[in-house]
């Protein structure tokens, strides 16, 4: 906390999320990464089977990596708080509808970490767009993707399922897709609850 009351006391340059260079106060990236990121391209296209269309803010590299790390792993806020901003500024007007559903973590995981990105990443994105916050998925078991193998992340998909009646027009949200597995495990529960449209966006796509 001493190192907060400095920050904000000016004593200390606050550091980019990204780099981890000194950056301006209140800025949660340097203006390098900043402009990096600015000219990233977003990706569309057919989702993954069950989503009716998925859109990402950008590939999974560099200063989206980054970013993607510095919210899942050093719980960074103020990063959530940017990639709402780049969803809601970049995404189409016609996708950002219906109500905001946040993939799931697995239990395991947010009891460890205290902190769930993608439910951070969809508040701060529900707040922003003034559409409806309903996390009404849940995940059972590890579910531990990061650090899996590819072919083993297809081959397990994780166990989703709706706790109460979801949206009829869902927009889920994740930090990152990776296989689609997981996009397509929400779809399946939500469908089989009586959803009917399900899109999604995330910020970072694994090509
Ligand atoms: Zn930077």
């Amino acid at each position: 906390m001493k190192i907060l009351h400095a920050v904000a006391a000016g004593l200390v340059p606050p550091l980019c999320a990204a780099c981890g260079r000194n950056c301006r106060p209140g800025a949660p990236t340097c203006t390098r990464c900043s402009r990096r990121l600015a000219v990233a391209a977003p990706l569309t296209g057919l989702g993954p089977p069950g989503i009716d269309r998925v859109w990402s803010s950008a590939s999974h590299e560099g200063v989206a990596r980054d970013l993607v790390t510095a919210l899942k792993f050093r719980r960074l806020l103020p990063v959530a708080g940017l990639m709402a901003d780049r969803i809601h500024w970049l995404a189409p007007a016609d996708l950002l509808s219906g109500a905001i559903v946040p993939v799931p973590t697995a239990p395991l995981r947010a009891l460890a970490r205290g902190f769930d990105p993608a439910g951070e990443l969809a508040a701060a994105l529900a707040e922003r767009l003034g559409l409806p916050l309903e996390p009404c998925l849940v995940r059972k078991g590890g579910g531990r993707q990061v650090g899996k193998r590819r072919a083993q992340r297809i081959g397990h998909p994780p166990r989703i399922h709706a706790r109460s009646e979801p949206p009829r027009s869902v927009l889920l949200i994740d930090d990152v897709l990776t296989t689609g597995a997981t996009l397509s495990a929400c779809a399946r529960a939500l469908r089989e609850a009586g959803a009917v449209r399900v899109a999604a966006i995330t910020f970072a796509r694994r090509l």
